[in-house]
């Protein structure tokens, strides 16, 4: 459905209309069995392989994202999560027995885990069809209907996300609708069980306040400053690969790039050298060969361009050194990998999150200087540390918090599906991946059974005279 061509009351009307359809539709999908799920899991495994091709152009065509980086971070990270998902999804749906305390002896217990209903998962454009299509194949997997909304700043994505989405799925079960903010407002007012958002802290505010409404569960995966520490026993080139890779990767716009480096003083120049060195041998050795890499990509739009020019040009205004790049070209939305020291406290790029090429260098002498300088911001969604030294990693994990964390690489943390993904309050409210995303759009539901012809529970039945129950209520709360 694409809300853009028809007026504002039509919508409403067409939103209402496919969220009735779903809620009328959402008991016989909640009750279908493991294998049934799967065959749709199946569908959605090769309709991304059969789509590949169109995918991939869907993504040049929408800021110039390179193929391969498109196969690897969008088809195999989603094709990835289905398989993990596929092999295990009767396992997840089992009941799982837990047991029971003394007291309640005679009963027993289980949880049961059901879909929650109907979903609307509202995706941003940076990862369009991972992020859209994780949460949905999460979501068929627990059994939910679902609304997708993507980003209408990647149309070309958003439309074949659609197409996707509509080869695999009737539109009871899951359907995507296009449109942009407002399209999305109209959305948030419908009484969805979940909403599983991805996007900025801002706009995850307004999705959190939009969900009070119904008191409609959320999960909000944010984004966020992500910080890097090179410590002096770093292999500072390894280092160096990685933080270029994932700087350039996207042109720096992942919610889990990192924002920020923080170096051992001993190690700064040299990890500065060897960050150059990787960014020349990524994308070109000079300024034009840069330029025209097949390799970097644009950023999104206008507006963001000129968010991210703006906290470039105001660190330079503040006195900050540009080590590396600088080089940007408006009407291309081209910004050059870009390294920066000697950034002045008050510079507006120590506080937003980036998301962009720029990559602000500060120095620490002792570790604890680091340690410091991270919490005083909001828990950030990654934290990268390249150490050889276990104490100095313990120590950095044991005295931070974040979403989550990656030792001597970048993004590791993404892509195991066994591993839970999302951030803590600004940088988000739940997680999923592998199970944890079936467990998120599932309500895990308590049961109790009994079936003592003696329940003990008789003891306790009023009038409370008997001086036994009151014995008895004082060795339940003493030792039972
Ligand atoms: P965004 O918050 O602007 O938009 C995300 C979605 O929300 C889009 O579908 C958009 O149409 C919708 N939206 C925007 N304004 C809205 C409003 N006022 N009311 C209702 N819906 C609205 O985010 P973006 O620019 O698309 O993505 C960038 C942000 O997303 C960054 O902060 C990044 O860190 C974060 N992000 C997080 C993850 C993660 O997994 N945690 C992944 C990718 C991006």
């Amino acid at each position: 459905m694409n809300l853009d061509t028809i007026s504002a009351e039509s919508w409403h009307t067409t939103i209402k209309t496919l969220f009735e359809r779903q809620r009328r539709h959402r008991e016989v999908v909640a009750r279908t069995t493991a294998r049934e799920r799967k065959a749709k899991l199946r569908a959605l495994h090769s309709a991304l392989l059969r789509y590949r091709k169109a995918i991939q152009e869907a993504m040049w065509a929408d800021f110039r994202k390179p193929p391969l980086e498109t196969d690897i971070t969008e088809i195999a990270a989603t094709t990835g999560e289905i398989r993990h998902a596929l092999r295990h999804l009767s396992a997840w749906m089992a009941p799982r027995r837990v047991g029971v305390r003394l007291p309640l002896i005679g009963s027993s217990a289980w949880i049961h885990y059901e879909p929650k209903g109907i979903c609307l998962i509202l995706s941003p454009w940076n990862y369009p069809f991972n992020l859209s299509l994780i949460p949905l194949a999460s979501a068929i997997a627990a059994g939910n209907c679902a609304i997708i909304k993507p980003s209408e700043h990647a149309p070309h994505s958003a439309c074949l996300i659609k197409e996707i989405v509509n080869a695999c799925f009737a539109e009871e079960e899951a359907a995507v609708v296009e449109g942009d903010v407002e399209v999305a407002q109209v959305l948030l007012e419908q009484p969805f069980d979940h909403i599983f958002f991805t996007g900025s802290p801002a706009v995850g505010k307004i999705v959190m306040a939009a969900a009070a409404k119904h008191l409609s569960s959320v999960t909000l995966e944010l984004g966020g400053k992500s910080p890097v520490v090179v410590d002096e026993s770093a292999d500072v080139e390894r280092a160096a690969s990685r933080i270029a890779w994932m700087k350039g990767m996207n042109a720096g716009q992942i919610c889990i790039a990192p924002d920020y480096v923080l170096v051992h003083e001993s190690v700064q120049e040299a990890l500065i050298e060897h960050l150059e060195s990787y960014f020349k041998r990524y994308y070109g050795a000079t300024p034009e060969a840069r330029q025209q890499s097949p390799d970097y990509p644009r950023l999104i739009h206008d507006r963001h361009f000129s968010f991210v020019k703006g906290l470039l040009d105001d660190a330079v205004q503040r006195g900050a050194t540009v080590r590396f790049g600088g080089r940007s070209v408006a009407e291309e939305r081209y910004i050059e990998p870009t390294i920066l020291t000697s950034v002045p406290d008050g510079a507006a790029i120590w506080d937003a999150e980036i998301f962009g090429p720029l990559l602000p260098i500060r120095p620490y002498r002792l570790l604890q200087e680091a340690i410091d300088y991270i919490n005083t911001y909001p828990k950030p969604l990654a934290l990268y540390v390249f150490s050889k030294k276990r104490e100095h990693w313990q120590r950095v994990l044991n005295e931070t918090r974040s979403g989550g964390m990656c030792i001597n690489e970048c993004g590791l943390q993404f892509f195991n599906p066994n591993l839970p993904f999302g951030g803590q309050n600004h940088s988000g409210i739940g997680r999923y991946h592998g199970e944890w995303g079936f467990l998120e759009f599932s309500h895990a539901r308590a049961v109790a059974r009994q079936h003592s012809p003696w329940p003990t529970t008789t003891l306790f039945l009023p009038p409370y005279r008997s001086a036994f129950v009151k014995y008895a209520a004082g060795w339940l709360a003493r030792w039972l």
